[in-house]
């Protein structure tokens, strides 16, 4: 348990098309797979199958990797995925478990003990939406679309890593796919705004207690510390906090461009990593509008953007198959 790391990375994996649906650099997909190597589990978050929520689940196949890649920006039902972690880890497997610091922190209170064959991975967190404002918009959506949201990526990046969108998929007699601008997607700018945010994210602990073995996120300040990396597909911040951690970074290596960095550099532009956001002052409110009014009157009253806040540059194409967009 320390909070500055023993190394400080920026880090790709060299499968560009892994990298192109993941988040950041793709780090998680490489552990991911070095785990499912060696008969391990991977736990990690999803959405659910009617894309009203998220939640945690299982993989122990590659082929179902794709559906944990990928930032998933609102908060994870964890239900009793600690107790599974725990049987898992008692029969000898090895467990990969990626999530929140305070996921991961939710963990390790609850096995109470350390395992040798337990490797933890956290996200450095902005802080996770409210579910129930992610479900208000989605019924919204639908209604506007008159069809079934049945696939999103919050961090599409067809126009690149630093420029990302939102990409949704519609499905009814046709597939409707809509790309999102950042600064268009009202639900994004509830949330950069910090107006949706769980109320321990305003005061989140986990920032002073790291009890990962590593933490993974987007290298923002790369174009300071090393710009030959930044190909638009993404870089990866990588802080390694145990031996563990160390090792398993090792193992995968092969799999990446990797440069050592300083910590100082490495955060300087992802603040996320040692402070809480501030609590905006109309938050008690916006939630209690939530429950009272529509998601098209909360997001006018809300946003400052003059721009309708689902069609103004949605850019909408056809398309035969989702399996063009996501991989799994
Ligand atoms: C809610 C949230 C807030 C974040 N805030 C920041 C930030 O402020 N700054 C920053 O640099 N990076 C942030 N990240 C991390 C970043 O977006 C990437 O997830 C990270 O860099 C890993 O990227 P990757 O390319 O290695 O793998 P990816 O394939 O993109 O990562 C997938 C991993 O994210 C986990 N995950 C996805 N959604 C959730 C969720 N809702 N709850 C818990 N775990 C989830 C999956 O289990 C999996 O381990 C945040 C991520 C999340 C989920
Ligand atoms: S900001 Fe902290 S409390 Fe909120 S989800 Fe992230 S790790 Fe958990």
């Amino acid at each position: 348990m320390q909070s500055i790391p023993i190394k400080t990375y920026a880090a790709y994996s060299l499968d560009d098309a892994v990298r192109s649906c993941s988040s950041s650099g793709a780090i998680f997909s490489l552990l991911a797979e070095l785990i499912l190597d060696r008969q391990g589990v991977v736990y990690g978050v999803k959405m659910s199958a009617d894309c009203y929520g998220a939640e945690f689940t299982s993989v122990t196949d590659r082929a179902e990797l794709g559906k944990l890649r990928g930032s998933k920006y609102l908060q994870a039902k964890v239900g009793d995925t600690y107790r599974k972690v725990r049987r898992d880890l008692q029969v000898g497997k090895t467990v990969l478990f990626t999530g929140t610091g305070c996921q991961v922190n939710g963990l390790k209170g609850l096995l109470g003990q350390d395992y040798d064959n337990l490797i933890c991975v956290d996200v450095i967190c902005h802080g996770v939406p409210s579910p129930a404002l992610w479900r208000k918009y989605v019924a919204s959506k639908e209604q506007q679309q008159g069809e079934k949201l049945k696939r999103v990526n919050f961090r599409c990046k067809d126009l690149g890593w630093s420029n990302f969108g939102v990409k949704e998929v519609f499905q009814g007699i046709v597939i409707k796919e809509e790309y999102i601008p950042l600064k268009e997607s009202s639900y994004m700018q509830m949330f950069l705004h910090n107006y949706s945010l769980r109320p321990s994210c305003y005061q989140c602990r986990a920032k002073k207690e790291k009890q990962s073995d590593v933490t993974i996120a987007d290298f923002w300040g790369i174009n300071d510390v090393a710009v030959e990396m930044n190909d638009e597909l993404g870089v990866s911040l990588v802080l390694i906090r145990s031996k563990k951690g160390e090792k398993v970074i090792g193992d995968i290596s092969k799999g990446l461009c990797l440069k050592e960095v300083s910590y100082e550099a490495g955060v300087k532009k992802n603040p996320s990593e040692y402070y809480s956001v501030a609590k905006p002052p109309q938050r008690e409110a916006f939630f209690e509008d939530m429950t009272k009014i529509s998601y098209l009157e909360l997001s006018r009253k809300y946003l400052t953007t003059k721009k309708r806040p689902f069609k103004a540059v949605a850019k909408k194409k056809i398309k035969a198959g989702l399996e063009l967009l996501f991989r799994e």
